[in-house]
């Protein structure tokens, strides 16, 4: 897992009802000849944001980032950028740039030469251009690569320069299509972290799409979920992975326990919920309000469950099963653990030398158990 880089962002002005957003998105909507792409979306953005669009292939990520650029017009809604509405503005009056994700360098001129092409269309000087480009391949750590063709670089440092390309005109709002895809593994784990750096250190908004899960939750201040062209959830990745608001954003955001049962109390400070799937009564410490005998799900994040072969002291959210599977991971293992339903319950424990206590092996009668506000009620 790569650790969250830390942003340098105190205010956090989404909680701010008197912030102004720097990008407003209202009802938007996009209709490709009868198929919905993009459905009702609206969206506040910040200045100095890291915000993600996370979701499936065709959940309309793309579509959705095309219309901020200009290079696609919304059948409905508005866009406002720094309060002014660019709806109908074309791409090239915007104060947006866009990076794609094949970076598309042209072959035939040098690194220097692609940095410095956007900036020769505008009436800059020739010195002003030289200094610029030499700044833009500074932050990106690729001054000493100015003369090379893109065929000679790497994919990271291809990905460096087209970041420079995107960055010297100094947009206000920096759009990136999948901007780490190309990378291998190790190499996109480093290049996150980079990435954050140069977006911090320039203080431009960066609205990134993805479908890589960590990769947004490492990056971003925020990440809206889509699913069939609707946002389902916007969040801090804390919040989206603490608190999904549903089914599927608890599904598309790491792996998760869920439980099916029945509401038995639902009170201002917790809900209770029978459930035999679980083997045991369920109470979760918010409210949920639904009508008592509901049918819902309550979710527990494997490293939320601990797992032990002594009984712990409390009754609800404690149960029993066998431990099926192990899988080592190195620093943590997975503890596959069925239950009498048959459900399999997924317990992550770190790999810490216990003294005290052996080590759970297969086959093994182990305890289940969880605190009650590391457990959530979903629902829908
Ligand atoms: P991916 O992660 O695969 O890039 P995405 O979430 O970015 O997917 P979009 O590219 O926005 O998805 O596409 C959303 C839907 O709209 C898809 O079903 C796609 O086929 C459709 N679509 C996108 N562009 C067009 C177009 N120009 N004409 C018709 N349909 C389109």
């Amino acid at each position: 897992m790569v650790k969250k880089p830390k942003k340098r962002i105190d205010l956090q002005p989404w909680q701010d009802p008197k912030a102004k957003p720097y990008i407003h998105i209202e009802g938007v909507s996009k209709d490709f000849d009868g198929h919905v792409a993009v459905d009702s979306v609206t969206l506040s953005v910040f200045q100095g944001e890291f915000f993600s669009l996370l979701g499936p292939s065709g959940c309309g990520k793309t579509t959705l980032l095309r219309m901020l650029a200009g290079l696609e017009m919304p059948s409905q809604g508005k866009i406002y950028i720094d309060g002014v509405d660019v709806t109908r503005r074309p791409a090239y009056d915007r104060p947006v740039n866009m990076m794609f994700q094949s970076y598309a360098l042209f072959p035939h001129m040098n690194v220097e030469k692609n940095v410095a092409f956007g900036l020769k269309q505008e009436r800059i000087s020739r010195s002003e251009i030289n200094e610029r480009v030499k700044d833009a391949l500074r932050l990106v750590q690729m001054e000493t690569y100015g003369k090379r063709a893109p065929h000679q670089l790497s994919g990271g440092q291809k990905q460096r320069v087209a970041l420079a390309r995107s960055l010297v005109k100094r947009p206000k709002l920096l759009l990136l299509d999948e901007p780490l895809a190309a990378l291998d593994k190790r190499l996109r784990e480093q290049t996150q972290f980079e990435l954050v750096t140069i977006q911090e250190k320039v203080g431009v908004t960066f609205i990134m799409v993805t479908h890589d899960q960590e990769e947004a939750m490492t990056m971003s201040t925020r990440l809206g979920v889509m699913d069939h062209g609707r946002m389902r959830q916007i969040g801090t990745p804390n919040e989206i992975y603490e608190y999904p608001n549903s089914d599927y954003v608890a599904d598309f955001i790491g792996s998760i326990n869920k439980f099916e049962g029945r509401v038995a109390e639902d009170e201002t400070d917790h809900i209770l919920v029978e459930s035999e799937e679980a083997g045991c009564e369920l109470y979760v410490s918010h409210s949920a309000d639904v009508p008592i005998g509901s049918q819902v799900k309550v979710a527990i994040r494997p490293e939320k469950v601990m797992i032990s072969t002594s009984p712990p002291e409390q009754k609800r959210n404690s149960t029993r099963g066998i431990v099926k599977d192990i899988g080592y991971l190195g620093d943590v293992s997975i503890y596959h653990v069925e239950l009498a339903s048959g459900k399999i319950v997924l317990a992550t424990q770190p790999n810490l030398v216990r003294l005290a206590e052996r080590p759970v092996t297969w086959d093994d009668e182990v305890y289940l158990y969880w605190r009650a506000e590391n457990s959530i009620v979903l629902m829908t």
